[in-house]
């Protein structure tokens, strides 16, 4: 798959934007306020196969990674809380299956994700383990035909919303005893809502992505069938690494639609806001927050393009992918910051939107791993290189 020409990007552009105009843009404030998902617009962009485009041919996508940064983008120019929601649906779940299921766990699971009929959400982090990623403390028993789930996860993005659930476990034997240490031993499950002893908390009320609910899925004595198990037992923590790089490449689209938003509108702003008798945008001191913006912007937009054609090209992305995620995740909290310093107190008020984009921002340094980790991952790359 190549990078789209020109004309096809924009036109794939335009739907989305078509759509998000129609059915996201004059909900934002109340989903914002309510803290609700927009169905609305999930629903829209499946119908027209522009919620997954990633997703295999075969069950309704398009097999398109470049028209789903793009949507990531456009999703994140909007709101990047609707964004988060319809990625973790589309690419958490959607293309661990995709990647790591059985036949009929894509034909089951994936033409209502990609059609939007369905929401699923994906469950790595608990109450004690985030960034400690194979120390999971929620276990799987095998039991013959079937396995028994117990445990909780916490932060998880559509929790409170999903029909259908990925959870990694930590497969122990009776006595509760490890089957393997460290990265061996995960094993990941899909759950669908309403199976007996599984149940989901409240949304959390969060400083920003508000209308994406996040939340708690609890696991009492789960009785999973065994053909509900992901990818093989004992390998869900090697299949995680690769999908926890597909997702910082994605999900990094939203944070760069985030900060066109804002560079746009702090420069329209600047250019029609007086103050001494002229536009403040004549002011050196305001080009120098519209020349940092657009410096970090399109050294981000670039790097994540040339990041993704190395992923649809097949090349190994952890290091340039945790390299995109930190910068974008440094640079969409200082543009959005700099959009409210250039609207001055109007930045401040919720009505020219930039302080929403504020609140969004910092999820980028921490949610798919945090900047620190990211770090963790580009210095171990980097001495693997020179040792
Ligand atoms: C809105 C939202 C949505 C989310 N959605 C999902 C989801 O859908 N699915 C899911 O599984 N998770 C989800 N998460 C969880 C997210 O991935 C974790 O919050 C993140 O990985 C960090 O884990 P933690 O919060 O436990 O922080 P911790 O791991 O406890 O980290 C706390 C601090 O210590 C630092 N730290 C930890 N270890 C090290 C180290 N070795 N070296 C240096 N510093 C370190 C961290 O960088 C951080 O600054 C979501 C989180 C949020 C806020």
């Amino acid at each position: 798959m190549t990078r789209p020409d020109e004309q096809t990007s924009r036109e794939l552009r335009k739907s989305v934007r078509g759509v998000l105009e129609k059915e996201l843009v004059p909900r934002i404030e109340e989903t914002e306020t309510k803290g609700e998902y927009c169905l609305e617009a999930h629903r829209a962009l499946g119908q027209l196969g522009l919620l997954a485009p990633m997703l295999p041919e075969e069950y309704g996508g398009l097999g398109d990674t470049w028209a789903q940064l793009f949507v990531a983008e456009e999703m994140g120019y909007y709101s990047s809380s609707f964004g988060l929601s319809a990625l973790a649906s589309a690419i958490l779940f959607g293309n661990n299956i995709a990647n790591s299921g059985s036949e009929e766990q894509k034909k089951k699971y994936l033409p209502s994700i990609i059609d939007g009929s369905k929401i699923g959400c994906w469950g790595l982090t608990e109450p004690g383990i985030g960034s400690d990623a194979v120390g999971v403390k929620t276990t799987s028993v095998y039991k013959g035909d079937h396995y028994l789930l117990n445990g909780s996860k916490t932060f998880i993005t559509n929790a409170p919303i999903a029909d259908y659930m990925i959870v990694i476990t930590r497969q122990v034997d009776e006595s509760g005893k490890s089957l393997a240490e460290g990265i061996e031993g995960g094993t990941a499950f899909v759950l669908e809502r309403g199976m007996d002893g599984l149940s989901t908390g409240k949304p959390f009320k969060k400083m920003g992505h508000r209308a994406s609910p996040t939340g708690e899925i609890f696991m009492e004595n789960v009785k999973v069938p065994k053909e509900n198990v992901l990818g093989k037992p004992g390998r869900a923590f090697f299949d995680m690494k690769h999908s926890l790089d597909v997702e910082r490449v994605i999900f990094s689209g939203l944070g760069i639609g985030m900060s066109r938003f804002c560079l746009e509108s702090a420069s329209k702003y600047a250019l029609s806001r007086k103050q001494f008798g002229k536009p403040i945008a004549a002011f050196q001191m305001i080009q120098d927050h519209i020349a940092n913006m657009t410096t970090q912007y399109d050294v981000a937009e670039k790097y994540l393009h040339y990041v993704t054609e190395q992923m649809v090209a097949g090349i190994d992305v952890n290091k340039t992918g945790a390299i995109a995620k930190y910068f974008i995740g440094k640079a969409v909290n200082t543009i959005t910051d700099l959009a409210i310093q250039c609207h001055g107190g109007y930045g401040y008020m919720e009505e020219y939107q930039v302080e929403r984009y504020d609140r969004d921002a910092k999820l980028f340094e921490i949610g798919a791993g945090t900047n620190e980790i990211q770090k963790l991952i580009i210095a171990k790359q980097t001495l693997k290189e020179f040792s």
